[in-house]
């Protein structure tokens, strides 16, 4: 580079893509569905990116380079995939006669095809975004095989917008990978750089031909632990940047390092040539003095705007933290810690919150005018004095408000002790729940949901509207209650669930009937694909008026004599899933979530209920990066859920379920939730996680999945005994239940009932074997 350009004072790390109205979503499943073709496609996605740059623009982000060419039609790791040729060697050659990876190979590599797997998907860093993994081995090839985010840049600027295209780095690409299916053993994806950085310094120089200035690198998984030594992690981001900065032709180059503190890896990056160094100055700290001294001759894109949280920014605070980096002699510019892709796009929009409520909260475009008046800042500090002063006062009233401190909550948390958190001694437990519930040698039950047809949501739909009444639809959901029930005892079930027709969804179920939560109309959020959820938000002490499960559970319960499990979502699942206040500790909150919960199960036992599971899903997902913060987040998070549970008496068997295999760094946490019966994902990993169990010798109840519910089919008896005999050779049988991997929800009547049919008698056989 010769001259390099400056880099936009005002700056997004990424904007939401899926449109304000989720346009993008209902456009690609048109398309999956045949609905529409590939240039109606193409129409509608070119219009959401259009009407984002100019809303940004609008906003005040009308430098050159200053908005994100952060659009992706599924997933910004799918991107970087298709762009460098990374197709496993499992799906063919899937490039068209032109050579290239188009949209329909794309998609072909995230939704699969009748023979194959699409890539398997997971959560991107701390938050609830999933992306889909690469697979790289030994035979990938990797070479130049789509030009779509050039073509995006020169749509936007032949509109007049010079945005700044967005590539996942090459570091954290390949540590995002797995090894492909024939990659050897201890084959590490990183060992494949030197033949990924010409494909990436080729694409660098189209966008350099096309008259992008800046082009966006992002980086995170150089704030996050990894399992390969960070000796290797420094030599490869080193390398990475000697190759990319020496290319004749390319833009200006920012390194994002979103999700928290560079650290140790700052002065690797700082130590390249790139022109201009993105840090997380939110979650993470202002760099010490020496490591700004470092970064002389650089540009430093503060983040010190959350782009992960939806609360409005302490403006004060973040100008202090600017005016240090200025003292510091560093050429500092303003922009959101991460992309704004995890937050909704408009507050404005949420007409149904209070006006108060919302002037609490900043979405991505309020985030866009307070990065916007920061750069003022830093410019002329009069300029924003107002601006700053009205947020540190809004910030404060917040404070204050009604019920963000509720003094019953308080005190009931001051005067918990540790008998608060424990239950009797897991044996005496037994024996009690031995007593009650009476059950066979492995017992069966599902997870929860049963199909939630279209008739249930859509008799959702009218009772919100108001066509029927709030009474007929509770009779509609008892008759489907009923009906799961009746299925459940001519299948043969030992332990029922009642199907959870009456809930929209895990956790804004509870957010609607518990006090501290508000929900959104179009707060939507991409989850992955064209998948979004609409997260509540917990901005008070968290508080419960009524009983929320128990009229559903008795009446569940009054169909059968078997026993009908209570079912609830646990305290850190519905903080993962929700926005979440951050004027106090996450611990405190989950506290609040926990005892709240634990009236609930008072009332359930009072009202008959002898099993009371508490779901946990999210139990992995708010691990830290760091591995030194894992201790202190297990502890509160474990410790919210015994808080829930510890109230009930030694015959109420609790149960916990968790959606995920991968137990590794958990399974002590998973014991000190000290459940009676966890159910876990098992099916899709052929069980392996009962070797772990073994390892770890768990001593209570536990039910491996043996039915993967995640796709239609249905798995035969002879799989699922195979699958319990497996289980019953490292899990002493007397410990042993029989599930679903998750719930039914997602499912159709007709291969539930084949699958849970199989389930039952492969269950009977392996019994009489016992
Ligand atoms: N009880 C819930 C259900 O069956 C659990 C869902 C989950 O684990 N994500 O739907
Ligand atoms: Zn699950």
């Amino acid at each position: 580079m010769s001259n390099t350009p400056v880099f936009p004072s005002a700056s997004l790390l990424g904007y939401p893509r899926i449109g304000r109205r989720r346009e993008l979503k209902k456009a690609i499943e048109a398309f999956w569905a045949g609905k529409i073709d590939e240039a109606a496609l193409d129409t509608a996605a070119k219009e959401i990116q259009l009407v984002a740059a100019r809303r940004l623009s609008d906003l005040g982000l009308n430098e050159a380079a200053a908005i994100p060419g952060t659009f992706s039609y599924y997933d910004q790791v799918l991107d970087a995939t298709t762009h460098i040729g990374a197709v496993p060697a499992r799906f063919g050659d899937l490039r068209n006669a032109a050579g290239e990876l188009d949209i329909n190979a794309y998609f072909t590599l995230a939704r699969g095809t009748g023979e194959q797997q699409p890539l398997e998907m997971t959560k991107w860093f701390d938050t609830n975004y999933h992306y889909l993994v690469p697979e790289i081995g030994p035979e990938t090839n990797f070479s130049l095989t789509s030009n779509r985010i050039v073509e995006q840049f020169e749509f936007a600027k032949s509109n007049g917008f010079i945005t700044r295209p967005y590539l996942l780095g090459p570091v954290t690409y390949l540590l995002l990978s797995k090894a492909s299916d024939g990659a050897p053993a201890g084959f590490s994806p990183l060992s494949r750089l030197e033949d990924v950085l010409p494909v990436y310094a080729e694409l660098l120089a189209l966008l350099a031909a096309a008259g992008a200035s800046w082009v966006q690198l992002d980086e995170p998984a150089l704030v996050a632990d990894q399992d390969v030594p960070l000796t290797e992690i420094q030599a490869a981001v080193a390398r990475s940047y000697e190759v990319l900065t020496s290319a004749a032709e390319r833009p200006a180059i920012l390194v994002s390092t979103p999700f928290g503190a560079l650290s140790e890896l700052l002065p690797t990056l700082a130590a390249s040539n790139i022109e201009a160094l993105h840090i997380d100055a939110f979650k993470g700290a202002v760099p010490s003095a020496q490591e700004l001294a470092l970064l002389a001759g650089k540009t430093v894109v503060a983040g010190v705007v959350d782009g992960h949280n939806i609360w409005r920014n302490d403006l004060a605070v973040s100008a202090a933290k600017l005016d240090a980096l200025k003292a510091a002699g560093v050429a500092v510019t303003v922009s959101t810690s991460t992309s704004t892709q995890h937050v909704p796009h408009d507050v404005d929009e949420e007409t149904t919150l209070s006006t108060e409520l919302r002037s609490w909260l900043a979405f991505a475009d309020q985030k866009v005018a307070e990065v916007v008046t920061l750069s003022a800042h830093l410019v002329d500090p009069a300029s924003s004095a107002a601006a700053i002063a009205e947020a540190s006062a809004v910030i404060a009233s917040r404070a204050t408000a009604a019920g963000v401190q509720r003094p019953e909550v308080r005190a009931r948390l001051a005067a918990l002790t540790p008998a608060s958190f424990n239950r009797s001694a897991f044996a005496v437990r037994e024996a009690a729940q031995d007593t009650a519930l009476n059950l066979p040698p492995l017992p069966t039950t599902t997870i929860g949901s049963f199909p939630q047809t279209s008739e249930i949501r859509s008799a959702r739909a009218r009772a919100n509207k108001g066509v029927i009444t709030n009474g007929d639809y509770e009779q509609l959901m008892k008759d489907e209650i009923k009906r799961v029930v009746n299925l459940q005892e001519e299948l043969g079930f030992d332990v029922l669930v009642h199907g959870e027709p009456e809930r929209n969804d895990m956790v804004q179920y509870f957010a609607e009937n518990l006090e501290g939560f508000d929900v959104t109309v179009h707060g939507w959020v991409q989850s992955y694909g064209s998948r979004c959820t609409r997260p509540s938000i917990l901005w008070g002490d968290v508080t419960r008026e009524k009983a929320i499960t128990v009229d559903w559970a008795e009446y569940a319960q009054s169909l059968t004599n078997k026993p009908m499990k209570g079912m609830l979502t646990g305290p850190v699942t519905i903080l993962a899933w929700s926005f979440v206040r951050d004027d106090q500790p996450l611990g405190d909150t989950a506290n609040q979530v926990g005892l709240a919960l634990r009236d609930e199960i008072a009332d359930l036992e009072a009202a008959g209920i002898k099993i009371i599971q508490v779901d946990e899903p999210a139990l992995r997902e708010l691990l830290p990066l760091r591995r030194t913060d894992q201790a202190a987040y297990l502890d509160w998070s474990v410790n919210s859920f015994r808080l829930a549970t510890a109230g009930a008496v030694d015959g109420t068997q609790i149960h916990t379920h968790l959606c995920y295999s991968e137990f590794g760094v958990i399974i002590d946490a998973i014991d000190g939730l000290d459940a009676d019966v966890t159910s876990i994902e098992a099916a899709r990993s052929r069980m392996d996680v009962v070797n772990d169990l073994e390892a770890h010798g768990f001593g209570r109840g536990v039910g491996p999945g043996v039915y993967d519910i995640h796709s239609p089919r249905v798995p035969g008896q002879a799989e699922v005994t195979e699958l319990l005999g497996t289980a019953v050779k490292h899990v002493p049988a007397r410990q042993l239940w029989v599930n679903p991997d998750c719930g039914l929800k997602t499912r159709g009547y007709a291969e539930t009932e084949e699958s849970l049919r199989n389930l039952v008698q492969a269950t009977r056989e392996v019994r009489a074997q016992l």
